[in-house]
Formats: structure tokens, C-alpha cells, sequence
């Protein structure tokens, strides 16, 4: 499947929610969510009942598109999940959390997930020193995400958002804004995890 190039907040309205794919104006009073959080559609305003299997695929839809997943890929974290030691959901967003691209926007180096992939793939990241373009390489504890320094002189925005200093990252990360950059303390925990999303419901559809 090719991947989704229309509007993303539409997505949004779709599943119901904020999925804060669009950086700064997802806080803002310009949020599609704010203004029409009907669903996108002729019929976007009808209420019909939901089945128990629309439930558990709305949610993986959500999930898939929080973290700009592929279905194919998506189904790939699920089998690699189902086989770890643990609860396979808890398992499942552990590894959705581990991606490069969504650490390099929980540090706040970006303001969305699409915009850290972005920098993943045109190679401004590291982690520990060496240059890391794959957006879906999974950290580990006691690895260091950075800027590169390169990317840091050549770059406004980086700039800009040290001089913007410190901003709230979870606890399973630490950052230095001066250096811009991060390491991983410890592995998420669920408790770690603020993404809305009921995990159980992905594991039920995958189990029919
Ligand atoms: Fe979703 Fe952000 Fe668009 Fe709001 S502005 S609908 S949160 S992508």
C-alpha cells in the first residue's frame, strides 16, 4: 500500500481524536479537531453503532497513524511482540516508542513525528556518534540520540529550538538542550507511555 499523502488532520477527525501530527498548530486554535471534529465525509455527522471489530480496528488505526506505521510493518511489530516476553499490546508500543523518529520528537528536537522522520532520513541524527538514517532503528538503554553537530551549525531550526531551551520529555529519557541531545535511561514502560491508545483492543483483532 502506498503511503497516505492527503491531509493528515483529516485522519485526525476520522479517528476522533488528536493524533498531533502536525506539530505547533495541533495546540493551537487552527486545529481541524477544534473546529469540526466531526468525522471527514458526507456522512461524517450520522452516530451509527460501532461494532466490537470497528472498535478494535479503529484503534489500530489510530495507533498505526500516531507513529506513521505501515499496515505491513505494523503487523511486523505485532508478530515480533507476540513472541517477546510479556503482555504482546504492552510489547507492541514499547517497540512503537523505541523508533528513532519518535524518540528524536519525544526530546523535542521535533515538532512532529513526520518532521523527525524526516531528519532521521536526511541524516542530522546520531546515536551514539554514528549517523543514523533509518527512522525505524529501535534504541536501547544507554544509547545517546543526538543532533549532529554539522546539522546544528548548518541549521536555523536547530538552533533555534536550544535557544528555546528545555521542554518536558518522559522519564525513560534525558536531555541536554545545550548539546541537543538525549539518552535513553530505561526501556518504556507502559506507565511510561502517555499515547491514548488500548492496546488490548489492536491484540484482540490480530487474535481472531
Ligand atoms: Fe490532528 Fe494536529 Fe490536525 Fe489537530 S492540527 S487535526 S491534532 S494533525
Amino acid at each position: 500500500m502506498a503511503r497516505y499523502t492527503g491531509s493528515v488532520c483529516r485522519l485526525c477527525r476520522r479517528e476522533g481524536t488528536k493524533l498531533y501530527l502536525k506539530g505547533d498548530r495541533c495546540y493551537s486554535d487552527k486545529c481541524a479537531i477544534a473546529r469540526r471534529p466531526a468525522a471527514p465525509g458526507q456522512h461524517g455527522q450520522s452516530r451509527k453503532k460501532v461494532s466490537e471489530y470497528g472498535l478494535q480496528l479503529r484503534e489500530k488505526q489510530k495507533a498505526k497513524r500516531t507513529y506513521g506505521v505501515m499496515e505491513k510493518q505494523f503487523r511486523n511489530y505485532f508478530k515480533k511482540a507476540e513472541k517477546m516476553r510479556g503482555i504482546t499490546g504492552e510489547n507492541l508500543l514499547q517497540m512503537l516508542e523505541r523508533r528513532l523518529d519518535n524518540v528524536v520528537y519525544r526530546l523535542g528536537f521535533a515538532s512532529s513525528r513526520a518532521q523527525a522522520r524526516q531528519f532521521v532520513r536526511h541524516g542530522h541524527i546520531t546515536v551514539d556518534g554514528k549517523r543514523v538514517d533509518i527512522p525505524s532503528y529501535l534504541v536501547n538503554a544507554g544509547q545517546t540520540i543526538a543532533v549532529a553537530q554539522k546539522s546544528i551549525d548548518k541549521m536555523e531550526y536547530f538552533k533555534g529550538i536550544r535557544e528555546e531551551g528545555e521542554k518536558t520529555v518522559p522519564e525513560w529519557l534525558q536531555v541536554d538542550f545545550e548539546k541537543l541531545e538525549g539518552t535513553v535511561s530505561h526501556l518504556p514502560a507502559r506507565e511510561d507511555i502517555d499515547t491514548p491508545i488500548e492496546e488490548h483492543l489492536i491484540v484482540e483483532l490480530y487474535s481472531k
